[in-house]
């Protein structure tokens, strides 16, 4: 009789969700369970949360070894200590996982920021492993989530590129827009990328113009514009409405913008994008025309030697990237 094979517990403690994986070295989920997070929970009460979701995953794996647990988490991670910093989930400042759960499961326990843990889920197990396949191993891949906010991590020579206190590549937050005009960013500076082209960005875009006598007899300009989200956006404009065209091509724009300044950050040959308005920008066929944008504006030849491709993983990127750290089994989770 064969052993089974060795398993990595992966989790996505986001904001809204917790979320649990059993994934094997191949990147494959075998099973997976959810909860909502209550956000008023205090840290007792989250915690308790997430260790019943880790012992409903230590039970289906019966008799197959556990090698680790990863667990990506919004927020900076200090590196040393693997401490939360300033997590999406306040209750949760300054708890070092590993320190909590490791003696818990008796096995090594990771930690990194949710966003460069998709970086390297997409470059071990999506975007990245396709690229392979084809035969154009990427040397370096910057994944972008553009979603309610936008973020992003870099995987050079495969390792995550974190930065000295694990906060690099907020592209997010990149400023696209000095004029006096430009729309205030959650951060609290004007004229971000995420306050431009996320799907928060989008939607608040979208309630003002609507508003507009411009509007017209857009279906965007019904009587409740608070009901305007991102995705209404997208199917208006796949209807061939004028404004929300306008509002998504403003997106556009930006993003194009952004990932220019990417390219010459970073320099990758990968730029793999994922999250809800990506899929909006891949339904109305937009991704070649930022593409072309993007390259239009590139310096020089090394710049433009790259490919613009949706992620393949979704919203199982994160927890495959913290799967990654488990089989590395070196701490690379910094942040
Ligand atoms: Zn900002």
């Amino acid at each position: 009789m064969t052993q089974p094979a060795e398993v990595a517990l992966a989790m996505d403690w986001g904001g809204t969700w917790s979320r649990i994986a059993v994934a094997d070295g191949q990147g494959e989920i075998l099973w997976q369970s959810r909860r909502l997070n209550d956000p008023a929970s205090d840290r007792e009460r989250l915690i308790g949360d997430s260790e019943d979701l880790i012992r409903q995953a230590v039970e289906w794996c019966g008799e197959r070894a556990i090698a680790g647990l990863g667990i990506a988490v919004g927020g900076p991670v200090d590196a040393p200590t693997g401490a939360l910093m300033e997590p999406n989930l306040p209750a949760l400042n300054g708890v070092s996982l590993p320190a909590l759960w490791a003696p818990l499961l008796g096995r090594p326990v990771y930690v990194g920021n949710d966003a460069n843990l998709a970086a390297l889920g997409e470059f071990r197990y999506g975007a990245g492993l396709a690229a392979r396949r084809q035969g154009n191993a990427p040397r370096t891949l910057v994944y972008v989530t553009v979603s309610t906010g936008i973020g992003g991590g870099v995987i050079e020579q495969e390792r995550m590129f974190l930065g000295a206190h694990g906060q690099a590549v907020e592209v997010g937050h990149m400023v696209i827009d000095r004029s006096s005009a430009a729309p205030r960013c959650r951060c609290g500076r004007g004229g971000c990328l995420e306050s431009l082209a996320s799907g928060t960005a989008i939607a608040r875009i979208a309630r003002l113009r609507a508003a507009e006598p411009g509007a017209g007899d857009s279906p965007l300009a019904g009587p409740e514009p608070a009901q305007i989200t991102s995705e209404r956006v997208f199917e208006a404009a796949g209807q061939g409405d004028p404004l929300a065209l306008d509002i998504v091509n403003g997106a556009v724009q930006a993003l194009a913008v952004g990932f220019t300044n990417i390219l010459h950050l970073y320099n990758p040959d990968l730029l793999a994008l994922g999250g809800g308005v990506t899929s909006g920008l891949i339904s109305l066929g937009l991704l070649p025309q930022i593409n072309a944008l993007m390259l239009e504006s590139a310096m020089t030849e090394g710049h433009r030697d790259i490919r613009l491709e949706p992620s393949r993983l979704g919203d199982a990127a994160g927890m495959l990237g913290a799967a990654s750290l488990v089989w590395d089994g070196a701490g690379r989770g910094g942040g």
